[in-house]
């Protein structure tokens, strides 16, 4: 691992301050990603500034009437909130599915949406990969890309968001909130927070240099059923090859976000809207413009199935 130096900051402006004013500086959460990272040396921060001081781990009502999610809050303490269990079960769901316990033990919400890809050729630091070495190339086209994206990606970069939670906030219009290193805070919906990769993989986010995420808002709770199914080559402790995060009403309409097949949790407005019509309408809406390799092809009707399943599951109850 790279020599680095740490701090703890003592106020979140005093936290997004010290990541702006140090070159190469980073902010540190439950580090269970980052410090991997680290030790790999595919991130190489110079500087370390530690979270866990900024009181930034409640989870409280919103005056709208729905719930703020500390972004420090443990994906331990988010899904076991009796609150997040009683409104917004779609989320406790894609919480569990995620890792181990001990892990979300660790894991933070604001580090959750930050993950990085699981893309293998991302881990290897003898293959070229435009997301770890700009201009590099790409080793999964043409490559192995049976876990990798098939819709949203480009001619430089076919990884996945890998991550769980992300899907349920998506469904439910959640808003991350930041401030930044002068102390200006902003909501940004969570449908515009990660970036599609076009020409520039590396940049995964609309985050600003030194902005620190505060926490995530939901809005009042949507009611109907609330489903998480995750399609993965082991039952535990294993990525998605495909999630379907979905609020099922009781007359057939919803909402529903993929993941395992994009950069970001994939919500598209015709396919929620073709839910009435069925499965194959739904998936066929959502997956307009797919571009899947020979080797992942199978996450197109995959898709189709696992959201089916879901919706068979909520006309069943
Ligand atoms: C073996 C293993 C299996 C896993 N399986 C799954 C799985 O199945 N599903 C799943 O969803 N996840 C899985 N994970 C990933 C795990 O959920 C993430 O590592 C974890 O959520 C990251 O949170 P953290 O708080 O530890 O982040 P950290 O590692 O501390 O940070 C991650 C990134 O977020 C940045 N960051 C942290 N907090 C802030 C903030 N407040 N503002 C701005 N930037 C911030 C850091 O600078 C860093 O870039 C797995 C991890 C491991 C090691
Ligand atoms: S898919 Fe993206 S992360 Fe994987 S090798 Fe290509 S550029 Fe790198």
């Amino acid at each position: 691992m790279k020599p680095f130096t740490y701090e703890r900051a003592k106020t979140p402006a005093e936290a997004a301050a010290a990541v702006a004013r140090t070159p190469g500086a980073k902010f540190i959460a439950g580090g269970t990603n980052l410090l991997d990272l680290m030790k790999l040396e595919i991130e190489t921060p110079t500087h370390l500034v530690d979270i866990q001081d900024l009181k930034l781990d409640r989870i409280e009502p919103t005056s709208g009437g729905g719930l703020r999610i500390g972004a420090f809050a443990t994906n331990t303490a988010t899904a076991s909130d009796p609150r997040v269990r009683r409104d917004y079960g779609v989320l406790t769901r894609a919480i569990v599915a995620g890792a181990s316990g001990q892990l979300r033990n660790k894991a933070t919400t604001a580090g959750n949406l930050l993950q990085r890809t699981r893309c293998p050729y991302f881990y290897d630091p003898n293959m070229p990969c435009n997301k770890r070495k700009p201009g590099s190339g790409c080793s999964a086209l043409g490559g192995y890309s049976r876990q990798l994206g098939i819709v949203g990606t480009s001619d430089a970069c076919i990884a996945t968001y890998p991550g769980d939670m992300a899907q349920a906030m998506r469904v439910l219009d959640a808003s991350v909130e930041t401030v930044d290193p002068q102390g200006q805070t902003r909501s940004i919906p969570i449908g515009d927070f990660h970036r599609l990769w076009g020409d520039t993989p590396h940049i995964e986010t609309n985050l600003r240099r030194g902005e620190l995420i505060t926490g995530v808002t939901l809005p009042r709770p949507l009611g109907g059923q609330h489903f998480y199914q995750k399609v993965r080559d082991r039952a535990s402790y294993a990525y998605a090859l495909v999630s379907v995060a979905a609020v099922i009403q009781p007359d057939g309409s919803g909402r529903f976000a993929v993941g395992g097949i994009a950069p970001k949790p994939w919500r598209v407005a015709a396919a929620d809207a073709a839910m009435p019509q069925g499965a194959k309408a739904a998936a066929a809406a959502l997956l307009a413009g797919a571009r899947p390799t020979e080797d992942n092809r199978f996450k197109v009707p995959l898709v189709e199935r696992t959201l089916a399943a879901v919706m068979a599951e909520a006309k069943a109850a």
